[in-house]
């Protein structure tokens, strides 16, 4: 009795691995994954959405794998010129974005991703810049620092990061006014650009809301876009066609472990 209890919870546990992983599913091959990383650092106390903070640690040890495992960081506009032929396509490329375009990204990520001179990409929410993330109901995720515009400027600089929309103010598009809607994409775009003098080229969909919507999607093609990011998990083949739908994208989680980052990477998922 006491041995089938045993052999009972190895073989569950062995299923319970097997579930909890998708080891066995084929390498993604001709892609560029794409992580999708928000906040970096401890979560607040208080905060529902623990899942998307990912700690400095984590973060240095995902990045230091990418650099062993001889990945290519890529900007935007890097993406750009693959595409154009202006530059080749690295073996291994891979795009390192962090949505909405918090101040912990210049604190704890930029300083990792300069010291081991690879690069990343943050979408911004324009009127929440020098502000904080008025999106949230603080009661379930705390108000937090976003980046300052000195911030933007000086990672913008660096070379480091590059900067793409993530609209006005983080509204759920499909929800709002069409015209609403338009203004959130294309007026952030525009003012992005002024400010920064360089183009937008990456949009990200506030919580991946409308990356389905023709109507939607529309809006962010016609406001000039060349890459659209959903927050559908997987990676999207290279070259990329803008009919096949937004790029897709690969949530990296506070409580993946390393197993799921390579998962992620070379399957372009890690759970079911
Ligand atoms: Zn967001």
């Amino acid at each position: 009795m006491i041995i089938a209890t045993a052999l009972g919870v190895g073989a569950a546990a062995g299923i319970g691995a097997s579930a909890r992983w998708n080891w066995w599913r084929p390498t993604v091959k001709n892609g560029i994954p794409t992580l999708m990383y928000h906040k970096i650092g401890n979560y607040p106390k208080g905060s529902q959405l623990q899942k998307l903070w990912v700690t400095a640690e984590d973060f240095r040890r995902q990045m230091d794998y990418l650099k062993s495992h001889g990945y290519t960081t890529l900007r935007f506009q890097d993406l750009a010129d693959i595409e154009d032929g202006k530059m080749p396509c690295p073996a291994k490329p891979v795009l390192v974005t962090f949505d909405d375009g918090y101040a912990n990204n210049y604190e704890l990520a930029y300083p990792i991703l300069k010291d081991l001179g690879l690069k990343g990409n943050i979408f911004l929410v324009y009127e929440t810049i020098e502000s904080h993330n008025s999106w949230h109901n603080p009661k379930t995720e705390p108000w937090i620092r976003m980046l300052r515009w000195s911030e933007i400027e000086e990672m913008a600089r660096s070379g480091v990061m590059e900067f793409g929309s993530h609209t006005m103010r983080h509204r759920v598009l499909p929800e709002i006014a069409p015209d609403e809607a338009r203004w959130e994409i294309s007026e952030s775009k525009k003012r992005l650009e002024e400010k920064l003098g360089r183009p937008m080229v990456g949009f990200a969909y506030p919580y991946g809301a409308g990356a389905y919507v023709p109507a939607v999607r529309e809006l962010a093609r016609a406001a000039g876009y060349r890459y659209d990011f959903g927050i559908k998990q997987g990676i999207s083949p290279w070259p990329w066609k803008a009919e096949s739908g937004p790029l897709k994208r690969l949530l990296i989680r506070g409580d993946d472990f390393m197993f799921d980052f390579h998962l992620n990477l070379t399957r372009g998922k890690a759970r079911f």
